[in-house]
């Protein structure tokens, strides 16, 4: 691994360069689990930013358990995220799970994520890691902390250096109330291995929209440099991750409470 000084991850978006990384603000990515239409993309997208968000994130490839479930609306999803840029200004931050999508993905998004079951597809990682824009690494449910620094090494030595590690939740024994066991020893842990921006995603590092401000306040504490926080204009109807999705007031209420702790936006 690499070590010194912590790195930063500067990212260009319509309202003003974003930089991730322990010596700036808390950087809060919130969306939905996927982008179901237009309407629900910008106004998901402008809820936010007024909030205080500065990146949307919104998946249009989604990696489902089941074959049968809604699988994301693809390419057509991506020019919803560009039109949700535009409206709103926001940075976007969505999924490559394919990498023949990667160059149409990386037209749109300002920050390519590498979901958890992804997070050793090494040929997809070595692609992400030899093309310009940031990517967000996830931890795969399952992974070690040394085998998600090692995902990470494949895409800094491919030649990108601005790579986001992502906390989401691992399995343990379990499942009855939290969907994952949210890690947030990683934030300290991390920090004395990897000079790597991190983010940490309660929403599905619990699936509970309940527990996610907890959660939220929680990592703000302990150090992390950025959340991503699933939302929702009507968790009840979404059409993946309902509920872990929070309301947009109710985000707009987790903000004001994360200003509170400290490094927050
Ligand atoms: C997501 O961010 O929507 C997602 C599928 O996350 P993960 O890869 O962590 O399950
Ligand atoms: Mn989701």
């Amino acid at each position: 691994f690499r070590h010194g000084e912590a790195s930063e991850v500067a990212v260009e978006t319509p309202n003003g360069t974003v930089y991730f990384g322990q010596h700036h603000p808390v950087v809060v990515v919130a969306g939905p689990c996927s982008v179901e239409n237009e309407a629900m993309i910008v106004e998901t997208a402008q809820r936010v930013q007024a909030a205080g968000a500065t990146f949307l994130r919104g998946g249009a490839y989604k990696p489902r358990t089941s074959p049968y479930a809604f699988q994301g609306h693809g390419e057509s999803a991506l020019e919803l995220l560009a039109a949700a840029r535009q409206a709103s200004g926001l940075g976007i931050i969505t999924e490559v799970m394919d990498a023949a999508d990667l160059d149409k993905i990386a037209e749109i998004a300002d920050v390519i994520q590498v979901g958890a079951r992804n997070m050793q597809n090494f040929s997809l990682l070595k692609k992400v890691g030899a093309q310009p824009k940031p990517v967000l690494l996830k931890r795969g449910m399952s992974a070690t902390i040394e085998e998600w620094l090692m995902a990470a090494e494949y895409i800094l030595a491919a030649g990108n250096p601005n790579v986001i590690l992502c906390e989401r939740g691992i399995r343990t024994f379990d499942r009855q109330y939290a969907r994952n066991t949210l890690d947030l020893a990683v934030i300290p842990v991390l920090r004395s291995l990897t000079h790597l921006p991190i983010m940490i995603d309660p929403s599905h590092g619990t699936g509970k929209a309940e527990y996610v401000p907890a959660m939220s306040l929680a990592a703000v504490a302990a150090g992390t440099d950025s959340l991503m926080i699933e939302v929702h204009p009507n968790p009840a109807k979404a059409l993946s991750d309902g509920p872990q999705s929070l309301t947009p007031e109710r985000f707009d209420r987790l903000m004001q409470e994360l200003s509170v702790i400290g490094k927050a936006v």
